[in-house]
């Protein structure tokens, strides 16, 4: 699985850097975010390094499927489907994105205003 030395992300699903994990399997954790705005603040990312939404390729779909489902069954496990939850992610730095490693926001517990 290709990995990036610098990648904080990288270090997290590999267990090197300590996170409080939701979710892991072969190739997708989960894990609570550390500044959580809402209730349920969970991050869904991919082992492999991508560096966001922007560097996905056909070849990936089996992945960004699984990535969706396991967020799915995270918001189920949490409690927060039935109210309704959001899943975001965030493209370059003018949208928010801080962490170059693809990442799934999913986020509950709370009514939620848009955008
Ligand atoms: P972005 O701003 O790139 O869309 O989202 C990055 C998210 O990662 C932010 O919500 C931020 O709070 C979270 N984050 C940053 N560093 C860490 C960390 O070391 N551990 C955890 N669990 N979350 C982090
Ligand atoms: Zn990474």
């Amino acid at each position: 699985m290709a990995r990036d030395p610098d990648c904080l992300f990288c270090g997290i699903a590999a267990g090197d850097i300590p996170s409080k994990q939701a979710h892991g399997d072969d190739t997708v954790v989960a894990f609570h975010d550390i500044s959580p705005r809402a209730p349920t603040h969970i991050l869904v990312i991919p082992r492999e390094h991508i560096r966001s939404a922007a560097d996905l390729t056909d070849e990936h779909a089996p992945l960004v499927g699984h990535l969706f489902a396991v967020a799915a069954a995270i918001a189920r496990d949490q409690g927060i489907a039935d109210a309704g939850y959001r899943i975001v992610t965030n493209i370059g730095r003018g949208a928010g994105q801080t962490v170059d490693h693809l990442h799934l926001h999913l986020m509950g517990g709370r009514p939620m205003t848009w955008p």
